[in-house]
């Protein structure tokens, strides 16, 4: 029997009838001219509302057929504010649906807003300045949803739960430490990689008081920020206003914003705005024709097909474009197809080619679109200039993610070794690796290190800290504690680009929870007594990242430097690996640097590459200042413990 993908009327009718300008409500003070694309509708109308919710309409239009499958109205005047949906009659039957593309919506997402988008761009915006930032290598990624950041009661800040919540200055926590956007800058990161802030379905956003909770994979309008994060979702111009002064303020604090991106799937299904506009062409079905279910949440986006990629590309663009937002996290990017992913960075280059682009590099299910054409991982070398998630390195490190109680490297696994260094290097090929016995992936799949997003934990299945309580419970507090410096320092040192989820750097926890995406506050929080209480952790985090920042050997700009000037040790025994960066790698300032981790529970003794060395690293302080010397040609490595080591002669010219 042949399988193959469903092809749909409604999709050979579309390959003649692409249109490539500008959809949507499309403002001017003189006129909006609203242009939707409906290639099967037999009729459509323009339906105009004074607000987002309720009332009858004000006015009803039909609307012209166009060019291209498109249809027409122009509405004239200055209609900043006026609310509108679309009334679609295809197949015989009537729908009200949203514009897909509506920059601005109603509470809840019910109507789309005309909007004269410069009426919401906040003083300074066109002058902003983007922090300074040269290579994909030079980020250092912190992630973190909107409502954890700010809404615990420790955190000290004002709008808690909002977007304005991040552009607070001066706020602090139990001990005086600092809290939200202060913490951000004290950590050092350079981009903070935000959970979806573009507007969901399971928040109802007209419920002010009641606390609610969800992590935002449930998309319902691509174009728009999420309404429960503003002080006012009923306006649809508050959102975007406080999103952008979000962004401004980040910007001007020297950090760079990423957007967790999700057009892989929508939360409706047959009933999505998106179907009923144009049934069957938005989505992918198998051959029995039924919703085909790659992303494990009921339906998956066609991004083959030419408006389905089209509405991805004009999206990314516009968040780049209008909020100047700096990197874009895709969601389960696996579901789309590679040249989809090429095209989204060709445009993304047009507007800024140091935008960030990576993704998650596996799906979410089987899908229909065929293997050779999926963006997964073992194709990012196909893919320049977007890098993946390195799930090698994330279970090599500590142990399966869907497998709580086995352990990894850090935690006492024994066979390991590869995978860290094949993570060490940024996934490239180095002839000292032995793909062979990295975890998943047998080959080095990078071309270049920036396409390995170096992490151990993230928003998905336990934190790093509940990770080692469930493979390492039976040990005393301060042994966990040193393995989980032993694998900030791992990461911080690694090639490629390092990713923290929020809190990694105080021993967050959400008390043994692995999929919080709609637990209460008291799981998802962050709670700033824990880095007041484990400051130690954070001083630790920090001066690995200031060590990063500050030295170009641990960020190389291509596989060839590593190959070059990367040189991995000889070992005394297992549970070990060290390497080290010569010949002023990256130009950096320090000629010979060794890095050693030892993750057996006790010393180890390691011969060094000649005598004269400074540490910079150890298992209790981390940054760029001498800490002590070593005068020999040996080392003893602690228990559980990173050493990093600079030649003396170099150190002291620097
Ligand atoms: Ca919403």
């Amino acid at each position: 029997m042949e399988l193959r993908v469903h092809r749909l009327e409604s999709e050979i009718l579309a390959d003649d009838l692409h249109y490539d300008g500008d959809l949507g409500a499309l403002y001017t003070p003189r006129a909006t001219l609203f242009r939707v694309w409906a290639p099967t509708a037999s009729s459509m109308s323009l339906v105009l509302y004074k607000s987002g919710r309720g009332g009858e309409p004000v006015a009803v239009h039909s609307m012209r057929p166009d060019v291209a499958g498109t249809w027409v109205f122009r509405l004239p005047g200055d209609c900043h504010g006026i609310y509108y949906n679309y009334l679609v009659t295809v197949n015989g039957e009537t729908h009200e649906v949203v514009d897909p593309y509506a920059r601005a919506v109603g509470v809840n997402g019910e109507r789309g807003m005309v909007v004269d988008l410069r009426r919401t761009n906040p003083e300074g915006w066109d002058a902003l300045r983007k922090p300074e930032y040269v290579r994909f290598t030079d980020a250092v990624i912190y992630e973190l949803h909107i409502r954890d950041l700010t809404v615990h009661k420790t955190s000290g800040i004002r709008h808690k739960g909002k977007f304005l919540g991040l552009t607070e200055r001066g706020t602090r926590g139990p001990g005086g430490v600092s809290t939200g956007l202060d913490h951000l800058k004290e950590l050092g990161v350079t981009h903070v990689h935000l959970l979806p802030v573009f507007d969901f379905c399971t928040v109802d956003e007209a419920d002010t008081k009641t606390p609610q909770y969800n992590w935002g994979y449930d998309p319902l309008h691509y174009n728009v920020p999420e309404g429960s994060y503003a002080t006012d979702p009923f306006d649809g111009s508050v959102r975007i206003r406080e999103l952008k002064e979000m962004v401004k303020t980040l910007n001007e604090n020297g950090i760079r914003v990423v957007m967790d991106v999700v057009y892989n799937h929508t939360f409706h299904s047959v009933d999505s705005h998106l179907n009923r506009l144009v049934p069957g062409y938005y989505y992918r079905s198998d051959w029995t024709g039924n919703f085909s279910n790659g992303s494990g949440c009921g339906n998956e986006l066609a991004s083959e097909r030419s408006m389905v990629r089209k509405l991805i590309v004009d999206s990314v663009v516009y968040w780049a474009r209008e909020y100047k937002i700096d990197g874009f996290r895709f969601d389960l990017m696996g579901l789309h197809d590679i040249e989809t992913m090429r095209a989204v960075r060709r445009a993304l280059d047009e507007v800024d080619p140091s935008i960030l682009l990576y993704g998650e590099g596996w799906t979410g299910g089987l899908s229909p679109l065929p293997d050779h054409e999926k963006a997964v991982k073992v194709h990012v070398a196909q893919m320049p200039g977007i890098a993946v998630f390195n799930d090698d390195l994330r279970d090599g490190i500590k142990g399966a993610v869907f497998d709580a109680p086995v352990p990894g490297f850090v935690n006492g696994a024994s066979g390991c070794e590869e995978t860290v260094k094949a993570g060490i290097v940024g996934a490239i090929y180095h002839p000292q690796v032995r793909f062979e016995r990295v975890r998943y992936t047998k080959h080095p799949w990078a071309a270049e290190p920036y396409q390995s997003v170096n992490y151990a934990e993230s928003h998905d299945n336990l934190t790093l800290w509940d990770k080692l309580e469930a493979t390492s419970g039976q040990e005393p507090e301060k042994e966990r504690i040193k393995m989980q410096k032993l694998s900030l320092a791992l990461l911080l040192t690694s090639q490629g680009i390092p990713f923290l989820q929020a809190g990694m750097d105080f021993l967050r926890t959400k008390f043994g929870d692995d999929n919080s995406y709609r637990s209460p506050d008291r799981v998802n929080a962050i709670d700033w007594e824990r880095k007041a209480r484990y400051f130690h952790v954070f001083e630790y985090t920090r001066g690995l990242i200031a060590l990063r920042k500050g030295h170009p050997a641990f960020r190389l700009g291509s596989a060839e430097a590593i190959r070059r000037h990367l040189r991995f040790l000889d070992m005394p025994r297992d549970k070990m690996v060290g390497y080290m960066l010569f010949d002023h790698a990256g130009g950096d300032p320090w000629e010979r640097i060794v890095v050693l981790f030892n993750a057996n529970p006790h010393l180890q003794w390691v011969d060094l590459p000649g005598e004269g060395w400074v540490a910079v690293v150890d298992g209790e302080r981390a940054g760029t200042e001498r800490l002590w010397d070593v005068h020999r040609d040996t080392v003893a490595v602690p228990a559980r413990s990173a050493l990093v080591l600079v030649d003396k002669e170099s150190f002291e010219a620097a």
